[in-house]
């Protein structure tokens, strides 16, 4: 029964799941790479958004609409688009059922499937986002109220909150909260303003050459930073955000904080895509299980991961799937040729640390230190790290990286290293 099941199956040589910034990049790739009609991608959403933008949004410096495009006129040439969900993968007979019920075969497969906001982890997140003072720029239904929220602050507790597991772009709590000071400053009401940081984490940030002048930006903004807190409960109908304390390795003291808001901005707990957590590819957190250097599932080795999906230790960023498709791509090819995988992932992240409406941090790492690309001291706010963020990166996102064209700044990096060294 099973094997009539996957003859009757449509057959691609090369299965993208997710349709995002690693999916759609990884099937520009293979698309130029394989005959017509090999790369399919299965992705459900209609719209597709360069979230990197939405930290812009919420600050009111950019247009939700201006970080939208149809996701139909961004399939590659020669791709197919399968606009339905995978529900259940079967990789001992390369097989994935959509949520549709249809089943599709493959060869190879690259699973991109990015990572899912959570806001259900905590008690009446969901119905608080819907009622005044609650917010959030990691969704593009509750972006625009951040900005909304922040030009109609009229005093009180300013809340914003990091969770207690991993999340896309560790840096976006944080900017929320600096772009927010910098509005209330314009608006001239910041007096009335307590603004509090409150984090699961012990420090702002993991990578020492930026946590310094974090720490700086966040004191001269007189932010109320508080570590090991995790947001479990938000009561909307008193306006009032409970915290569980938590020690030294993450865990809940037992002890509880609750803060009054007026304005609260949710950095949601989240965890890997559902059908990957229940899948044989995922590890025992739920996220895919892969080798950190070849970026090539562990059990399964005609299939590989790109993006915020698989559970290597770099930060969760688009700059990160950079990375990740120069490894894949060379990797996938050679697995197709019958080869072993022989180029390394190495660990690159980026987050550009938005510390006010007009100055950015480039923050560049990998879980060793900092991997700057430009000859310039990148730990400190400026204006022109601004102007990247604003105008250089969403263009790169849009005809680079997702065409499949952008392999990340390791080369322009090397030759800025040989500039310094002189
Ligand atoms: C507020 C915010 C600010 C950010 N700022 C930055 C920044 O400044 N710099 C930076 O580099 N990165 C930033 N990021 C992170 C960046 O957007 C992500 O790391 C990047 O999009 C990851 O790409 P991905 O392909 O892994 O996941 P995504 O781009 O999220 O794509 C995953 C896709 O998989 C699809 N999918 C999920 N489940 C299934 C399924 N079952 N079947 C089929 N398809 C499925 C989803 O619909 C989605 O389209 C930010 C993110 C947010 C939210």
């Amino acid at each position: 029964m099973k094997t009539s099941t996957v003859v009757n199956a449509k057959h691609f040589k090369l299965l993208v799941v997710g349709g995002g910034a690693g999916g759609l990049g990884a099937a520009s790739k293979f698309a130029r790479k394989l005959p017509r009609g090999s790369v399919a991608i299965v992705e459900p959403r209609e719209d597709h958004y360069y979230q990197p933008g939405f930290t812009l949004v919420g600050g009111g410096l950019m247009t939700l609409e201006a970080n939208r495009r149809k996701q139909e006129t961004l399939i590659p040439k020669g791709a197919t688009w399968i606009r339905d969900k995978v529900q259940l993968f079967t990789p001992t007979q390369n097989l994935v059922k959509l949520r549709g019920g249809e089943e599709i075969s493959y060869d190879y497969m690259v699973i991109a499937m990015g990572i899912q906001l959570r806001f259900d982890m905590i008690k009446g997140a969901k119905e608080a986002l819907e009622t005044p003072g609650v917010c959030s720029n990691y969704s593009p239904f509750y972006v625009q109220k951040h900005y909304r929220e922040a030009m109609n602050f009229k005093g009180g507790n300013a809340v914003f909150t990091f969770p207690n597991t991993p999340i896309k772009c560790a840096g976006a709590p944080q900017k929320a909260c600096y772009i927010t000071d910098s509005i209330l400053r314009q608006r001239g009401v910041r007096d009335k303003a307590h603004l509090i940081y409150a984090t699961s984490l012990k420090r702002l940030f993991g990578i020492e050459s930026y946590l310094k002048s974090l720490e700086k930006v966040a004191r001269e903004k007189d932010i109320d930073v508080r570590t090991r807190r995790n947001l479990i409960e938000v009561d909307s109908n008193n306006k009032i955000a409970t915290f569980e304390c938590l020690d030294e390795d993450s865990k809940p003291t037992g002890k509880t904080e609750k803060v009054e808001y007026s304005l609260l901005h949710i950095g949601p707990p989240c965890s890997a895509p559902e059908a990957l957590r229940s899948s044989q590819f995922a590890d025992k957190t739920g996220f895919m299980d892969v080798d950190g250097s070849s970026l090539q599932s562990k059990r399964f080795p005609n299939v590989f991961g790109v993006g915020d999906c698989m559970n290597t230790p770099n930060a969760k960023t688009a700059a990160a799937v950079s990375s990740h498709l120069k490894t894949i791509e060379s990797n996938l090819t050679q697995v197709m040729q019958g080869k072993q995988p022989c180029m390394e992932y190495d660990g690159y992240a980026s987050c550009p640390l938005v510390v006010s409406t007009n100055r950015v941090i480039l923050a560049e790492f990998n879980s060793k230190g900092a991997m700057e690309t430009t000859p310039f001291d990148q730990s400190k706010p400026t204006y022109w790290a601004y102007l990247m963020k604003r105008y250089f990166m969403p263009m790169l996102y849009w005809n680079g990286l997702i065409k499949g064209f952008w392999n990340g700044p390791a080369t322009i990096r090397n030759c800025s290293r040989m500039i310094r060294s002189k």
